[in-house]
């Protein structure tokens, strides 16, 4: 299905091309203070094909953090040891609010909607913290191995940086831990989900690793086995929880399910054919990266490699 014949670089210069005029539009995040320092101009693109082909472009082997994109590995690795008594701590259902909530948290008794918002990411890394003998090593170790590059390391400075003016996340956990959806102290939570979302990956290292969720075969590692129909769940949630409150909007433009994070990267999958990752620092009032979801939704439609 996948057209060999396609000249896929030609079509990623071509896709450049037509983003110029939504360069500059957008701000990095600036409520991590270290993200504001980043170069708000960079942009890259990998294209992973399963068949071993792939495609870059621009800034695409330079790493950056990946911030929420690290919620698709944690759930994936919370599911993988617990299984669906997991969905009995998080709900599963699109949030349709900002990713750092509070209120929808008060109204559904600390059950939170889906794992790729804040609370529920606080919720699955209890669920790491008290199942991982080695939570952070563990996890940095999973990536790795997906990934195939054995250097990816947590970014001390954004971990610092995000600590000291973590307040909203703070007031999750505890308010999760008010709730009994806690198990371990909320701020040893903290500690360890702002270092899960400072990992720092490139383009080409995120799509080689999101070729898991494409692949949707068994995966055997250290931590325990994902099996297809895991796979599959953890792409619905994707398709349906991956971009905030503009979930709807990516997959009506896009059609991949994906995952996008505060640091402007995008990681997303085409099941069977290829995953991609692209980044771009500059975001929208949703905190999804403009020329990010703008890159994604030129090439499902120039390529028409897209589920829908
Ligand atoms: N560490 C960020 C936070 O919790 C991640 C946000 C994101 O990428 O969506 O605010």
């Amino acid at each position: 299905m996948t057209n060999s014949k396609t000249d896929y670089n030609k079509l990623l210069s071509g896709i450049v091309q037509e983003l110029k005029p939504y360069f500059g539009q957008g701000q990095q995040a600036d409520y991590i203070p270290e993200l504001a320092n980043v170069d708000p101009n960079k942009f890259g693109i990998s294209l992973a094909f399963l068949d071993g082909r792939t495609f870059t472009y621009g800034d695409s082997e330079e790493r950056f953090s990946i911030q929420s994109i690290s919620k698709v590995f944690t759930t994936a690795a919370a599911f993988g040891l617990i299984g669906k008594k997991l969905w009995e701590r998080v709900d599963i259902e699109p949030s349709g609010t900002p990713f750092n909530s509070l209120l929808q948290l008060e109204q559904e008794q600390g059950i939170p909607r889906n794992p790729f918002i804040n609370a529920g990411a606080l919720v699955v890394t209890d669920v790491l913290m008290s199942n991982l003998n080695d939570p952070y090593a563990d996890m940095l170790n999973f990536v790795r191995e997906l990934s195939g590059c054995s250097s990816i390391e947590y970014n001390q400075v954004v971990v610092d940086s995000e600590l000291d003016t973590a307040y909203r996340n703070a007031a999750l956990a505890y308010y999760l831990k008010s709730f009994g959806n806690l198990d371990n102290h909320p701020i040893e939570v903290l500690k360890l989900y702002i270092h899960y979302c400072s990992i720092e990956m490139s383009c080409t290292e995120l799509a080689q690793a999101f070729h898991l969720f494409a692949r949707r075969n068994r995966l055997d590692c250290n931590i325990p086995d994902l099996t297809p129909s895991q796979l599959k769940r953890l792409n619905a949630l994707m398709q349906t929880c991956g971009f905030y409150d503009e979930s709807g909007e990516f997959s009506f433009l896009v059609g991949l399910p994906g995952k996008s994070g505060v640091g402007g990267g995008i990681a997303a999958v085409y099941p069977d054919f290829y995953s991609v990752a692209v980044w771009s620092p500059r975001l929208n009032e949703k905190g999804n990266s403009i020329l990010g979801m703008k890159a994604l939704e030129l090439l499902t439609s120039k390529s028409g490699l897209s589920i829908f």
